[in-house]
């Protein structure tokens, strides 16, 4: 049984699940309940006299409450996920377990919080694949298709709506054979800019693409 945040790790990068598996590296970094909290305040964080200089957001004040507003508006779940009707739960799939942020009822659908940024459309390929993972998981456990799942920004007020397309559904099937399969270090990325941001790249060897245009 895979959890959701080694098949997210795999979608990362699969030798990066290799190093956090063999060192069992698993405490979640300083500071992650803190932004996952702000996606339980949605309502308090919009209000004009909120003091968002007290939080932990990574937007301007001006900034934020427009991205969350633009999300309230242009969300047609936006008050289940305010006010989600369960939340932290722990879904346990044929495949893969792990907990689901909030669960909103019906139709059911997850939604995964994420400490990081979004792009500018969509999500990245792990928090797409986390996603996908709930939602298959959720579908698992309630005997009925899961269409939709929903991904969490909330240092950045943005809310993704994702549907599960085949496509996606495809890369989380090879990302699970991935994880299932791994029993040695796998390839290095090459001249990828994740390695920029991995915290394994010292013990890795990679130098990232920043680096190299130094030398
Ligand atoms: S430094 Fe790059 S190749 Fe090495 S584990 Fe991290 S992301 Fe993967």
């Amino acid at each position: 049984m895979q959890s959701f945040s080694d098949l997210a790790t795999a979608a990362y990068c699969s030798r990066k699940l290799y190093y956090r598996r063999r060192e069992d590296d698993y405490d979640p970094p300083p500071g992650v309940e803190a932004v996952r909290s702000l996606a339980f305040r949605y309502p308090e964080l919009l209000a004009p006299d909120a003091d968002l200089d007290t939080v932990p957001i990574e937007r301007s004040p001006t900034n934020y409450r427009s991205a969350l507003g633009s999300a309230k508006a242009r969300l047609d779940r936006w008050e289940e996920l305010v006010d989600p009707p369960e939340r932290r739960v722990l879904l346990e799939g044929k495949d893969c377990r792990g907990v689901a942020h909030k669960l909103l009822s019906e139709p059911p659908a997850p939604a995964i919080v994420s400490t990081g940024s979004p792009p500018e459309r969509g999500v990245y390929e792990p928090q797409s694949v986390r996603a996908t993972a709930a939602a298959k998981a959720l579908a698992w456990e309630r005997k009925r298709p899961v269409e939709t799942a929903y991904v969490e920004y909330p240092a950045y007020g943005e809310i993704r709506r994702l549907r599960m397309t085949t496509r996606r559904k495809a890369r989380y099937r090879r990302t699970l054979r991935a994880a299932r399969s791994l029993d040695g270090p796998p390839p290095r990325l090459r001249n990828d800019d994740r390695c920029r941001a991995c915290e394994y790249r010292d013990q890795c060897g990679t130098r990232s693409r920043s680096l190299r245009s130094l030398l």
